[in-house]
């Protein structure tokens, strides 16, 4: 039953607005510096913090590693929280660098569960950001839960508001293929639908494609 009405939402968001073409990003390495970048903030930031890092040649490893914390946190600055988020991204980019010399690509080769326990253990990488990391900088099948996430599939009774992440990761797992691609879409699409029409209050539901006659299906 839960897997056919996952399946239904999903087949209903894709019909209704298509490939989202996620994650926005012209490397696995600008992916992963977006996951922290979007922490607490709006893509419309990120996307100026992360032109600022390419107009400097400094979206890379190496520049990213080398280059001052001030510097930094000053290229980083219209993403928010800039002091935070330049700690994390060094400290990211140490890990990056010291067990995968830099390449995103080498870690795909270890065990997934892993990788994610190592990326956990890294200051300021929650479990959003880690399977952001993971689903859309490595292409490894980790859902991403958020928000919108919580707020939609509570309002369909699927789960409680107030659910661990793990619960709502769960879901997906058991009850759909584990499959990156999938996972990808997916989610996208969920972020695409809580934007549009799930609001935190006065949700849209009437204009919604997931309802019938006005209310959640
Ligand atoms: S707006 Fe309404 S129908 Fe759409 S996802 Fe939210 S609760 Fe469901």
């Amino acid at each position: 039953m839960i897997e056919e009405k996952l399946k239904n939402i999903y087949a209903r968001l894709f019909d209704s607005f298509g490939p989202q073409h996620w994650w926005p990003g012209d490397t696995p390495f600008e992916v992963a510096v977006g996951a922290v970048l979007t922490q607490n903030t709006n893509w419309g930031n990120v996307e100026k913090a992360i032109a600022n890092l390419k107009n400097a040649n400094a979206l890379c490893p190496v520049a990213m590693d080398r280059m001052s914390e001030p510097r930094l946190a000053k290229l980083i600055r219209p993403s928010g929280y800039y002091n935070v988020k330049t700690a994390r991204l060094k400290a990211l980019i140490s890990f990056l660098i010291r067990d995968y010399q830099g390449n995103i690509q080498r870690m795909k080769k270890g065990k997934p569960q892993e990788l994610r326990k190592k990326l956990l253990g890294i200051n300021g990488i929650g479990q959003e950001t880690a399977d952001s990391i993971l689903l859309y900088a490595v292409g490894v099948p980790y859902f991403v839960v958020d928000a919108y996430t919580k707020r939609m599939f509570s309002r369909h009774g699927i789960l409680s508001a107030d659910s661990e992440y793990e619960d709502f990761q769960e879901l997906f797992h058991s009850n759909l293929a584990r499959d990156a691609g999938l996972y990808n879409e997916y989610h996208a699409l969920i972020v695409k639908t809580g934007k549009t029409f799930c609001r935190p209050r006065d949700p849209l539901c009437g204009d919604c494609p997931l309802s019938e006659k006005g209310l959640p299906i």
